[in-house]
């Protein structure tokens, strides 16, 4: 008998967990139980606990652009967001398991996530813009996202096989390759590959997408659970799958349901370990879209949904059930001098902020506003100096991650619609405030 005892027990799905610790009472939305579907809760991972509602900040290629590790820890960030698809390409996923996985290689010992890549290789490959911002106003049919743009990404049955953005090399994503990735990279949070549509899909595209998404995820868990025994020198990873169907009720239900009751085909114990929101979500329908995937999913496992940040959004997705959600938007905003504060969006390069001798948002208590002026702030950005950009995005981050707090804090008080109506009339309505704070004095 020379069989290799393993130093440390094999990692199990019970490393990963997810508790509700109280129900949103009042403002938010119910499921077709009456149940209110907004929560407060607890994520717990092999690297550490998420208290949810969660911003997770995004780190993109394994740094949170312009900041350190420890500036993010003390902002507040729990978790951090990188991206597979960027990771495989720069450096490359083998090298990052070389590396002990995305959080040794990175220098970030709390939790981490990483997306499947899908949305980068399609929207990268077909050219449409984050999914948020779109409208239906153009034609709806499946051929004109590629009509003006060569088309780097081709989707059939198996997978995908896309150009890099890099250097133009032939690439194929499958789930199986996705997965690799990700147990490669290591995450505690990855997520099934899936096909990201857009708005501008036809109705048939939208359903036969769905199809193959849902035979995609039986796919990846097969192979997550592969992956999982093969790799028992590793911490387990949590595996969620993505709820597609674009603005369409019956596809959306569906396609929860079935990713909710789904097991592997060979692995016929492996089921999902929480899910994702993603795809096609127009800003007006948001919420009524995550309440209707909320809805059909378990009550006893997380919702992350991916690629928001706005402040009216984060409302919205929290009223309807969503537990985290990563953006891009808080720090590339900062990188472009656009600043958060309660009155709403400041332009650090704006005149006004030139001999502005306080902080950007008196209300906020991140090291920039505590230490740094608006115009310095100003100054940093006139002149091109880094530090601008590193300073703006602490203040971001924790803007947004503040907010989420406080919309936590609100959930087990009891006070989110008065904390709703308070931060959204003052972000997105200076007057109103300034009616306000008039009257009161
Ligand atoms: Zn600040």
């Amino acid at each position: 008998m020379n069989e290799r005892i393993p130093l440390t027990p094999p990692p199990t799905p019970s490393d990963f967990g997810f508790t509700v610790d109280d129900r949103l009472a009042a403002g938010g939305v119910s499921g077709s139980d009456g149940a209110p579907l907004g929560r407060a809760g607890t994520i717990r991972t092999p690297h550490g606990e998420i208290q949810t509602p969660a911003f997770i900040p995004v780190g993109t290629k394994a740094t949170v652009k312009a900041v350190l590790p420890e500036s993010v820890t003390q902002l507040g960030g729990q978790a951090v967001l990188a991206n597979a698809y960027h990771l495989f390409l720069q450096p490359g996923s083998d090298l990052v398991d070389e590396a002990g996985g995305l959080g040794r290689f990175m220098n970030w010992d709390g939790p981490t996530f990483t997306d499947s890549g899908g949305f980068q290789v399609m929207s990268l490959g077909v050219g449409f813009k984050k999914v948020i911002s779109m409208t239906e106003s153009a034609h709806s049919d499946a051929e004109v996202i590629a009509k003006n743009k060569e088309r780097l990404a081709h989707v059939d049955e198996d997978g995908v096989t896309f150009k890099s953005f890099i250097n133009g090399d032939r690439h194929r994503f499958t789930p199986e390759v996705s997965m690799e990735i990700q147990h490669q990279l290591g995450a505690d949070i990855i997520f099934a590959f899936d096909e990201c549509t857009t708005l501008l899909n036809t109705r048939a595209y939208q359903e036969d997408s769905v199809a193959r998404t849902a035979r995609w995820a039986v796919r990846c868990l097969d192979e997550h659970a592969r992956q999982t025994s093969d790799r028992t020198h590793r911490p387990y990873q949590a595996l969620f799958g993505v709820v597609q169907g674009a603005q369409y009720e019956d596809l959306r239900r569906s396609a929860a349901r079935g990713l909710a009751e789904m097991t592997g085909a060979e692995a016929g114990d492996q089921r999902f370990d929480g899910f994702g929101i993603g795809g096609a979500l127009e800003k007006s329908e948001l919420g009524t879209i995550v309440s209707w995937v909320s809805d059909e999913l378990p009550e006893n496992k997380p919702r992350h949904l991916l690629g928001i940040s706005e402040p009216d959004d984060l409302f919205a997705a929290v009223a309807a059930g969503a537990d985290t959600f990563d953006c891009v938007a808080p720090s590339r905003q900062a990188r472009g001098g656009s600043m958060y504060s309660a009155g709403g969006r400041i332009n650090a390069k704006s005149a006004g902020q030139r001999r502005r001798f306080e902080a950007i948002d008196a209300e906020c208590d991140c090291y920039t506003c505590e230490n740094y002026t608006a115009a310095y702030l100003h100054h940093l950005f006139k002149a091109k100096e880094m530090l601008g950009s590193t300073l703006a995005t602490i203040h971001n981050e924790r803007f947004i991650v503040r907010l989420v707090e406080r919309i936590r804090a609100s959930i087990i008080d009891d006070t989110f619609a008065e904390l709703r109506d308070e931060v959204l009339g003052r972000f997105y309505s200076p007057e109103f405030a300034r009616e306000a704070a008039a009257k009161q004095a």
